[in-house]
């Protein structure tokens, strides 16, 4: 049988993907070798970061800020649509300063961010504590980002794969090994069950993207770059928002628990959580919140950012017809979930997306 899209793996980006072809009118196949969202898309911390994280305005600025835009819709929609809840909170991102050095870089990022008129509030230490009165009581400054947001990535991997079938996407298990391409062109994928044709074929396999074979990616265009988390319980709530620094973060969730994350670690494919990837994020999180030292550790975990050599996604046209990408997110996969959906379905569709995806094409890497 042919579908009129094959997508190649069921994290976000590739529930995200099909949901919006589906709703599109698209017969649409979902395959994942694993469960659906089980890698990257269920390990992240879910900060939904523009201001953070993309410091330089610019393209991939305004695509995180096209993306966060579209959230609180977004959330609302799958949260209809799979009577899941999926954590999206306001809140804002605060950005503390733990040592001179970065004092001095927030101070300059917070003009420069001004100048684009970029929502960002520069906070004296009286101000940043009135928003979280268990940040460390170092006085060095800290950068307020009220218009973000977190969500929790198990719960939005969840709901993403509920939409989705909701909407008409199937979702089928196994390994794909290969893209499939007959007259110049992409016409499907060699499945670990059998040959499988498509009219498009969507690649969405995150850190493993460039190991399906006839993806047209070279080696490195996109890297598994491995990420530490260990989960604390505090009671009462200790801390109401996401608190970044320089080296990290704690993201709170509503019921008290708080993750602490995370390494930045270029060890391959190996998945563990080591003794001192937990002591960095550990450390980190109690320099944020001393208070913190006295939580229970309740879990911990490690994943793999699909990292692409310039931390900007892979979006839309391959080389070859037929085939499409929605990989690279790098450290922004969550953030960049509902503009992914939109634009890449677009490209596929033969319609404009929403954003220009000419800077975030393949085609920059070569
Ligand atoms: C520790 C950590 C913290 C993070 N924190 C944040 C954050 O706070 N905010 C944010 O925006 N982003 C964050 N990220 C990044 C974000 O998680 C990723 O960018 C995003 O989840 C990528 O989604 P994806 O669907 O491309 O990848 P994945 O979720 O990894 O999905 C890819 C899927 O493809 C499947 N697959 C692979 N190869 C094949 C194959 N050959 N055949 C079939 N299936 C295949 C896999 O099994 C997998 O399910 C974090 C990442 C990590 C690891």
């Amino acid at each position: 049988m042919r579908h009129d899209v094959v997508v190649i793996g069921a994290g976000v980006q590739g529930c995200a993907v099909a949901m919006r072809l589906a709703q599109a009118g698209k017969d649409v196949l979902v395959l994942e070798r694993s469960i659906p969202g089980a890698e990257a898309s269920s390990a992240a911390g879910g900060i939904l970061s523009p201001g953070v994280e993309a410091v330089e305005p610019g393209p991939f600025y305004e695509l995180c800020r096209a993306s966060l835009a579209r959230y609180a819709a977004f959330a609302r929609e799958l949260e209809r649509i799979s009577e899941l809840a999926i954590g999206y909170r306001g809140g804002g991102t605060l950005e503390v300063a733990l040592d001179e050095h970065h004092a001095r870089l927030l101070a300059a990022r917070a003009e420069r961010l001004e100048r684009h008129g970029v929502a960002a509030v520069s906070l004296d230490d009286v101000a940043a504590r009135r928003l979280e009165p268990a940040r460390s009581p170092e006085r060095r400054g800290a950068l307020f980002f009220p218009d973000e947001a977190p969500v929790d990535p198990r719960l939005l991997s969840r709901a993403l794969y509920l939409a989705a079938s909701a909407a008409g996407a199937r979702f089928r298990t196994g390994q794909v090994h290969r893209v499939l391409h007959a007259g110049g062109r992409a016409v499907g994928v060699a499945h670990e069950a059998g040959r499988i044709d498509a009219g498009a074929v969507v690649l969405a396999a995150g850190a493993w993207s460039t190991l399906v074979e006839g993806s047209g990616l070279q080696r490195g265009a996109v890297r598994p770059v491995r990420g530490q988390i260990a989960l604390l319980d505090t009671r009462p709530r200790l801390l109401s928002r996401v608190v970044f620094s320089d080296k990290g973060y704690v993201v709170p969730r509503a019921d008290g628990r708080v993750l602490c994350g995370s390494t930045m670690e270029e060890v391959g494919f190996e998945k563990a959580v080591t003794a001192g990837g937990l002591r960095a994020v550990l450390d980190l999180a109690i320099e944020i919140a001393p208070q913190l030292a006295r939580a229970p550790l309740i879990d911990s975990w490690s994943n793999f950012r699909p990292a692409s050599p310039d931390g900007w996604p892979l979006l839309g046209a391959a080389s070859v017809p037929g085939l499409w990408y929605a990989t690279g997110h790098t450290r922004n996969g969550i953030l960049l979930t509902p503009i992914t959906a939109d634009a890449v379905s677009a490209a596929v569709l033969g319609n404009t997306p929403p954003v220009d995806l000419t800077p975030f094409s393949v085609q920059r890497l070569r």
